[in-house]
């Protein structure tokens, strides 16, 4: 089963806890990174890990944010996110190798 991926709409973040229901029965979100709370529903990112991967692989092929993105049809912003976080996550992977 794969979990919906929800980010900040102020910053783009995936910290974002549960915060009540809207009187519309949506979902409401605050986010630890910003500390701010949206009334509005972020956005759902609806790509798998495999597409995200795929954006991913053909971005260090070819080095082109603009390409990538036209290719694909994703936003920029979408891309940078998805790029500091698979960058974070490799980081974190050295750290524990060291150790
Ligand atoms: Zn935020």
């Amino acid at each position: 089963m794969v979990s919906q991926i929800i980010l900040c709409r102020h910053c783009g973040s995936d910290r974002l806890r549960r915060d009540g229901m809207a009187l519309n029965g949506k979902q409401k979100y605050f986010c630890n990174a910003c500390q701010k709370g949206s009334r509005q529903n972020p956005t759902p990112l609806g790509y798998s890990p495999e597409f995200k991967d795929q954006v991913l692989a053909a971005y260090h092929e070819r080095a082109s944010l603009r390409g990538v993105c036209r290719i694909f049809g994703i936003c920029r912003q979408t891309l940078v996110t998805w790029l500091k976080k698979s960058r974070e996550t490799a980081q974190a992977q050295e750290n524990t190798d060291q150790s």
